[in-house]
């Protein structure tokens, strides 16, 4: 289980295969949709996210970051009246933010290690 698929359980966000995935009839509003993935909130306010399973395990992880952005910058609630282009723009930051620190912590345990 990689780091951000333990995050997501932490959350209680459930993780599918794209290829598995279908959104609700009528729910159309309350998902974003990207390259690789996707993130649903249904009528109930549970939270899945879809990532392409056939993409590469950085690639899956970036996309779930990605998406995980959407969810906690509050893409799904409606409540900010951003634009699409706007929202992409702040879970692109996201996504780099969160890989970028988990690729810190990793180099900082390589060097504690050797040092
Ligand atoms: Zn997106």
């Amino acid at each position: 289980m990689s780091f951000l698929e333990k995050v997501c359980k932490e959350y209680g966000i459930d993780l599918y295969p794209l290829s598995v995935f279908s959104p609700v009839k009528g729910m159309e509003d309350f998902i974003t949709r990207s390259k690789g993935g996707a993130s649903i909130k249904d009528s109930e306010g549970d939270i899945s996210i879809a990532i392409d399973d056939t993409a590469p395990a950085r690639e899956r992880d970036a996309i779930a970051a990605h998406e995980l952005g959407h969810v906690i910058l509050g893409h799904l609630d409606g409540k900010y009246k951003l634009s699409e282009e706007q929202c992409e723009n702040e879970a692109r930051l996201f996504s780099a933010v969160i890989i970028a620190m988990s690729l810190y912590d990793k180099y900082r345990s390589y060097i504690k290690a050797e040092f």
